[in-house]
């Protein structure tokens, strides 16, 4: 049976980390701060924010949520983020997706300082993530990362194959083991035969949405299993994309969902933003 990555443990260890981390730069003055930007009612959206904010209380860092309704307009939000952009009190700004759609993601996050886009999804961030080496990486694949890395899964020269090619997990995920020297594959929904893909994997990483997906017949023995989907069920319960009873027989390693990739992602979250304010730190001592 597959030993687990237990994200919820790592986090927890991480992020005392990062405590200490905001405890040094607080006693120089400074303290960390992250604007989160929500727009309208979504309940998941409120769940993740407030999740987000008591990250931030656990680890030192000064959280502000700034809620608009469904209806505020582009340049509502644009003329927020152009204050935060200057505020010395803010070290990351952070906009909760979905947006409404009358909003246009592209020109609300294009107006986010590149030095504060602790979301790594500003496109000079994201270009960065191209060409090896970006200030922030995205928060869920830099989780998976360390995921990987703190059970020294080593991943060059590995077959990699994703399923799901989102701008948020699938694509940057790539971009990121890619450096890593994985080999990689991209599967998506129109993707002719998946599980010739994913019977290939050495490292399967699932970020597709779609609970029951990967099944134990699509993976070969001893597969490392990632699986960053969250799926609400009908009896409240949350689960993944992976048919988790099954192939936790076959594969050698597997995230558990709740309790795998999620915590991390939100960790990621506080290390880019106290990342962003040593950065500020050491600016304001030159
Ligand atoms: P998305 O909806 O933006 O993208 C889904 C991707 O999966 C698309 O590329 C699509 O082509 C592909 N896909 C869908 N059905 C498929 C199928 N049957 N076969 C192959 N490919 C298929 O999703 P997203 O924002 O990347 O999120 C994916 C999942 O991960 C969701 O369940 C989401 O809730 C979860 N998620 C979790 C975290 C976390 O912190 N753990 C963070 C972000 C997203």
């Amino acid at each position: 049976s597959a030993r687990m990555l237990d994200g919820r443990a790592l986090s927890k260890e991480i992020r005392a980390g990062l405590f200490e981390r905001s405890l040094r730069i607080r006693n120089k003055g400074v303290v960390p701060g992250l604007a989160v930007i929500l727009v309208g009612n979504d309940p998941a959206s409120k769940v993740y924010v407030r999740n987000k904010s008591k990250a931030c209380d656990e680890c030192g860092v000064m959280s502000k949520i700034f809620s608009f309704p469904g209806t505020v307009s582009e340049y509502e939000l644009m003329e927020l983020i152009a204050e935060l952009n200057v505020s010395n009190e803010i070290d990351g700004i952070l906009v909760q997706l979905p947006l409404p759609g009358h909003v246009n993601v592209r020109n609300i996050i294009g107006c986010i300082s590149v030095n504060k886009d602790v979301d790594g999804f500003h496109l000079y961030n994201v270009g960065g993530l191209v060409v090896g080496g970006t200030i922030f990486p995205p928060c869920t694949p830099y989780g998976v990362q360390l995921l990987l890395e703190a059970a020294k899964i080593e991943v060059a020269s590995k077959n990699v194959v994703i399923v799901g090619a989102s701008n948020i997990v699938g694509k940057p995920m790539a971009l990121m083991l890619l450096q890593k020297g994985a080999t990689v594959s991209i599967c998506h929904i129109k993707t002719r035969d998946l599980s010739l893909y994913t019977r290939m994997a050495d490292i399967l990483i699932v970020a597709a949405g779609k609970p029951g997906l990967i099944t134990a017949d699509m993976v070969k023995n001893d597969v490392v299993v990632i699986d960053v989907g969250i799926n609400k069920m009908s009896d409240g319960s949350i689960t993944g994309d992976v048919d988790f009873d099954s192939v936790k027989h076959i594969a050698s390693w597997i995230t558990p969902v709740p309790g795998g990739v999620g915590p991390m992602t939100v960790t990621m979250l506080i290390e880019n933003t106290i990342r962003s304010a040593e950065l500020r730190m050491s600016i304001n001592q030159l």
